[in-house]
This record gives structure tokens, sequence and C-alpha cells, in this order.
């Protein structure tokens, strides 16, 4: 078991002043659980990219712009500005991790680009049928409801996109009210989670939120 599990963590190209205030809520939470956050660059050589993977103790995907969607056969019709250097680095990047059976945690774009790239596809735009702050979600099963514990959770919410059909092999492990998908897992995975709420924004204020995180950081501990 390692004290200090190092987590590669998939971000933007282009880290201006707006992308550090919210990437650092990605960092601070993560060190605050005795992890070591490693931002990772857009390799996709398969040989360096698998290095990369391997020295890894588990896998972060943090949140980010829309996944170009014609990466799930579908013309763009409500998908906003995309992230083309990120989009192929995380589609090589998510099956390798799964193929190492490494711990994955996608948070916003993360579910989104994780379920992508294992071959589910998005619902594009959700901003009118979706409110755009807090809102509960029911817990289902797999790890979420480990943490969680199976039921109603109150989560905080800002995507305008969101998973439609799940990937082969994934579970829906949380829906809200109206059926919208906010969690998907493998189950044949050690941990593979995609969330599309935010729980390292509020990491310091939510027990709850913080649990989720420090479970991750303990699965990459091994
Ligand atoms: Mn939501």
């Amino acid at each position: 078991m390692k004290a200090r599990p190092v987590i590669a963590m998939s971000v933007p190209a282009v880290v201006g002043a707006e992308e550090c205030r919210w990437l650092d809520r990605y960092v601070t939470s993560l060190a605050a659980c005795g992890a070591v956050p490693w931002a990772l660059p857009f390799v996709t050589l398969p040989e360096i990219l698998g290095r990369c993977v391997a020295e890894a103790d588990g896998v972060l995907l943090v949140g980010g712009k829309d996944i170009d969607p014609h990466f799930y056969g579908e013309e763009f019709s409500g998908a906003k500005e995309a992230a083309p250097g990120r989009d192929a680095f995380e589609q090589m990047l998510i099956p390798e991790v799964v193929r190492l059976d490494k711990p994955l945690l996608g948070i916003c774009r993360g579910i989104q680009s994780l379920n992508v790239f294992m071959g589910g596809t998005l619902h594009q735009d959700i901003a009118a049928r979706h409110p755009g702050q807090e809102h509960e979600v029911t817990i289902l099963g797999g790890h979420l409801a480990e943490i969680y514990g199976v039921g109603a959770v109150k989560v905080n919410s800002h995507h305008h996109q969101a998973v439609k059909v799940a990937a082969p092999g994934f579970e829906v492990t949380a829906r809200t009210a109206d059926g919208l998908i906010e969690a998907i897992e493998r189950p044949a995975s050690r941990l593979v989670l995609g969330v599309q709420w935010h729980p390292e924004k509020i990491f310091f204020e939510d027990a709850a939120a913080r649990k989720l995180i420090e479970h991750f950081v303990d699965v990459c501990r091994g």
C-alpha cells in the first residue's frame, strides 16, 4: 500500500488564469488526501503514453470543454467549443487505463469523455431541461453506494451535456429524478467511475464530497 499514490491528471492544453483557479481545486483536494497530483502532457505515442499510465497509481479526468460529437457519430448540434488535442489524447488514454486496470475518476467532462471513448454517447445540450445548480441524485449502486449509501444525495451541478447511452460494460450508478444519468461505473474494473457533479469544488465544506475523493485515493493506494 502506498501512503502517497501518484495521480495522473488529464487537464486542458491551455491553462490561463481562469483554468488555474478551478484546476487548483482538483490539485488541493488530491493533495489533502495525501496523493501526489501529476499533470500529463498530451502524448499519443503508444509506448510513451503506456509508460505514463503504468507509472501512475490512478488517473483523474478533470472538467473542461465539450467532446467533439463526431467521436460518437453525430454532427455539432448543441455541443459548444471542443478541445481537439485533449479529445485525441483521452481517446488513447482511457482505454489504456482500463486495460492496465488503474483506478480512474472522471469529473464533469471526465464522465463524458470516459463514456464517449469507451463507446457511449452524449446529450449535446441539456441546459433547457436540467438545473445548473445544486440538485438531488439517486445513488443506485457500485462504489458510489459504498461512499454515499443507496438513496438521495444533493450534488452540485454545472454542466450542459450529459451521458445519453452508457458505454458497453458500464452501469449507471446515479440518476436524477427525471432520469438523467449523473454517474457511471465499470463493474469489471477495480474502480472506473465518472460523476457529472463536482466534489472537488466543495471538498473542504462537504463531508460527502470529501469522502468520494478520499475513496478514489484509497483505491489508488492499492
Ligand atoms: Mn446535474
